[in-house]
């Protein structure tokens, strides 16, 4: 495992990632069998959560994206901008949003309002982190891969101003 000055410590080795996403994805593809979901990723910090889930999906599905901006550094600004919409029209569609983290839940929060405006049959939240202690808005994934504590986490997808996304496992940031 590469080693970075940057992480206090290694909350979730590859390995475990892997494992838990394999169930995820198990799980997902068997609630939604015969449904045709399209996968929702919000860019930027889903990339390699999203990747490898999709992988684990064993019926059809759709694939799209969306671009949020909240944060800046370690903290939430609470303001959400769409950098990037989706591609399709989600009407009578049964949507999953793929995120990485939902700290907070200000985004999801916004994000949530704007697809329910669309007419999706159904949207669910799969998210590979979740961090309820700072939990700020009325959200709750259906699908967590792991509960984590309120701490800045780096890799996998998730950044520290832009950086560390490619590391292959999660660790704790080093303040
Ligand atoms: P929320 O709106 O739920 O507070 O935050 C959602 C977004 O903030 C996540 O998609 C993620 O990009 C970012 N975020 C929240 N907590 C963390 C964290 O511990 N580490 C990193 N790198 N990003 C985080």
């Amino acid at each position: 495992m590469p080693e970075t000055p940057v992480l206090e410590r290694v909350l979730f080795s590859e390995k475990q990632l892997t494992d838990r996403i394999a169930e995820l994805g198990r799980q997902i593809s068997f609630d939604y069998k015969g449904k045709t979901p399209l996968f929702v990723g919000i860019l930027r910090g889903c990339i390699l959560f999203y990747s490898d889930l999709m992988k684990q999906i064993s019926i059809d599905c759709n694939m799209d994206f969306m671009c949020l901006s909240s944060y800046s550094g370690t903290t939430s600004t609470g303001q959400v901008r769409t950098m990037l919409d989706l591609h399709q029209s989600i009407k009578d569609r049964h949507v999953v949003v793929v995120e990485d983290i939902v700290d907070t839940g200000l985004t999801l929060e916004y994000l949530m309002g704007n697809l329910k405006n669309r007419g999706a049959a159904s949207i669910e939240i799969c998210c590979l982190l979740d961090k309820p202690a700072n939990r700020k808005a009325p959200i709750h994934p259906k699908y967590i891969g792991f509960q984590v504590e309120n701490e800045f986490v780096i890799g996998y997808g998730l950044d520290y101003n832009e950086l560390y996304r490619n590391l292959p496992y999660i660790g704790v940031f080093k303040k």
